[in-house]
């Protein structure tokens, strides 16, 4: 197809079932068309800015290349995230069985009221730096600084 673009999306959850939706996620983009999945492992870390006592993160950066909008993943991944069993309506950082994020689409920059590219948090969070890094660390954010550039830049605070 043509203008595919190289996108990054972090699936994470922190309930039991949560490894599970995220391999079954992994199928499901690749059902919807998203190519040439690459993904890394599931990393565990500390739930930050939740409430004390929130369980431990899972997340797993997904790479590949898709030929649909923006609006279109964003979709894609919300509807995954239903099917896992994510109620429709949430708070954003309460417990879930299954998030999905875009961090990346290609080179490019928005800011809408739905969705904000590059993922607004990701080159402040180690626990999606960390994964994306095993996998592609020379992957570039629209600022022309690699995702390894940006995991140094916060491991030295
Ligand atoms: P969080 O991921 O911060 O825990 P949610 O998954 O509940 O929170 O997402 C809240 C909203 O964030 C979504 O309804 C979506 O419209 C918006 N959003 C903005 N930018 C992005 C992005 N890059 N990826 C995914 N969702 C985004
Ligand atoms: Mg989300």
């Amino acid at each position: 197809m043509k203008n595919m673009k190289q996108i990054v999306v972090m699936l994470g959850g922190n309930l039991p079932g949560s490894a599970g939706a995220m391999t079954s996620a992994v199928e499901k983009f690749r059902v919807a068309g998203v190519q040439d999945i690459r993904c890394s492992r599931a990393m565990s870390s500390a739930a930050e800015d939740c409430i004390p006592g929130t369980p431990d993160f899972l997340d797993m950066a997904l790479v590949g290349r898709w030929g649909g909008s923006p609006q279109e993943l964003l979709e894609l991944c919300q509807k995954i995230e239903r099917e896992a069993g994510r109620p429709a309506i949430h708070s954003s950082r309460e417990s879930r069985i299954l998030d999905c994020d875009i961090i990346l689409f290609g080179e490019t920059v928005m800011d809408s009221p739905e969705l904000t590219i590059p993922h607004p948090r990701a080159h402040l969070r180690k626990f999606v730096l960390m994964p994306l890094v095993e996998i592609a660390p020379d992957i570039l954010f629209p600022d022309g600084e690699s995702a390894s550039g940006k995991l140094a830049a916060i491991a030295e605070r």
